[in-house]
C-alpha cells in the first residue's frame, strides 16, 4: 500500500484526481473526506490543504504527494521531486502600482512587500541585496497596495488579469511553478515498486495528452510528401483505398503541431481528415 497526499479542494484537486483516474486509479472525489482508498490500486489518499502536503511527505506521514512547486519551495521541505505534471502552471511575481516607474530590483529598497511566500521572497531579496520589509498576508494579497498595507506585492500570477484589475503591474517574474509529484526520500522498496508502477502510468497518460491520432485520404502519389510532414512513432500506416489512385494514411502527431500539419497536408491534397484523441501511449 502506498499513500498519496492530494489537495482536498482548490485549484489542484480536480486535475490531481483526473490524472489518477486516467492512470486507472479511481479515487474518491468527495471533498470533505480525510482518508480514502483507491478501488483498483493499492493506494490510500490523504486529502489535505496544499500548504501541508510537502511536510507530510517529507516526514513520511504520506509516501508521495501532488502539490504546486511553489509550496515545495516555500516550505523548503526535504522531498524528491519525481515528475512535473504539466497542470497548475503559474508564477510568483513582484508587482507594483502601475503608475510607478520601475527601476530594477533596487526599486524595492526600503519598501514594504505583501506576500504569502515570505521564504521565496526573502531568498530573492537576499540574492539581489535588497532590504525590504516583508508583510505576510494569507489571502487577497493583491489589494494590499490600494489598502495602504504595503508598497508592492509578491504573489501568484497566471494570466495577470487580477493584477490589472487592482491597478498593479508585474515587474519581476521570480518563481515558475506547476504541479509536481513529490516523494519521501526514504521510501521502502515495496513502495518504490508501487511508485514506479504509478510513474509508468502517469508518463503514458501525459504522453497521450500531448498526442493526436490523425487519419486522412490522400492521392497515392503524395504519400512521399506526407511522410516527410508526419514523422510518426515508427512510420505512418498507409492502406490502399477501393478508389484507384487513393490511399488512407494514419499517423500520430504532437497536439501542438496539429494545425500546422493539417494545413500542410491539405495543401498536398489530403481529404476527409479525422483527428482522434489518444487514450494511452505505451512505449
Ligand atoms: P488550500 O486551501 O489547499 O490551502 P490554496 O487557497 O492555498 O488552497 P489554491 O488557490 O487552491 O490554494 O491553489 C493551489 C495551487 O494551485 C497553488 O499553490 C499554485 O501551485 C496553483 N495555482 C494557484 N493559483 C493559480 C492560478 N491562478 N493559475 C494556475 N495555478 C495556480
Ligand atoms: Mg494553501
Amino acid at each position: 500500500m502506498i499513500r498519496i497526499a492530494i489537495q482536498s479542494k482548490g485549484r489542484l484537486n480536480e486535475d490531481s484526481c483526473a490524472l489518477l483516474k486516467d492512470a486507472g486509479i479511481t479515487v474518491d472525489e468527495v471533498k470533505r473526506k480525510f482518508l480514502g482508498k483507491a478501488a483498483d490500486f493499492p493506494l490510500e489518499t490523504l486529502y489535505l490543504r496544499d500548504d501541508d502536503i510537502p511536510e507530510v511527505v517529507a516526514d513520511g506521514s504520506s509516501d508521495i504527494g501532488i502539490v504546486g512547486l511553489n509550496e515545495v519551495g516555500e516550505t523548503g521541505a526535504d522531498v524528491t521531486i519525481v515528475r512535473k505534471l504539466g497542470f497548475g502552471r503559474c508564477r510568483i511575481s513582484l508587482a507594483i502600482p502601475k503608475n510607478e516607474e520601475y527601476t530594477g530590483p533596487q526599486w524595492f529598497e526600503g519598501k514594504s512587500i505583501a506576500t504569502s511566500y515570505p521564504k521565496i521572497l526573502g531568498d530573492y531579496l537576499a540574492k539581489n541585496k535588497v532590504n525590504a520589509t516583508v508583510r505576510v498576508i494569507k489571502g487577497s494579497v493583491e489589494i494590499a497596495p490600494a489598502a495602504g498595507i504595503a508598497d508592492a506585492i509578491f504573489d501568484i500570477v497566471s494570466s495577470g488579469g487580477t493584477l490589472v484589475s487592482n491597478g498593479l503591474k508585474e515587474v519581476e517574474r521570480v518563481f515558475e511553478s506547476e504541479a509536481v509529484l513529490i516523494a519521501n526520500k526514504n521510501i521502502t522498496p515495496e513502495k518504490q515498486e508501487l511508485l514506479d508502477n504509478i510513474l509508468f502510468r502517469f508518463d503514458s497518460v501525459s504522453e497521450s495528452r500531448d498526442m493526436k491520432y490523425i487519419l486522412m485520404n490522400l492521392p497515392s502519389d503524395k504519400v512521399g510528401e506526407a511522410l516527410s510532414i508526419l514523422p510518426a512513432m515508427r512510420s505512418p500506416t498507409v492502406m490502399p483505398l477501393a478508389a484507384e489512385g487513393w490511399c488512407s494514411l494514419h499517423s500520430v502527431v504532437k497536439a501542438e503541431d496539429l494545425w500546422d500539419k493539417i494545413m500542410q497536408l491539405k495543401k498536398i491534397g489530403a481529404e476527409g481528415i479525422l483527428v482522434l484523441n489518444v487514450d494511452k501511449v505505451i512505449a
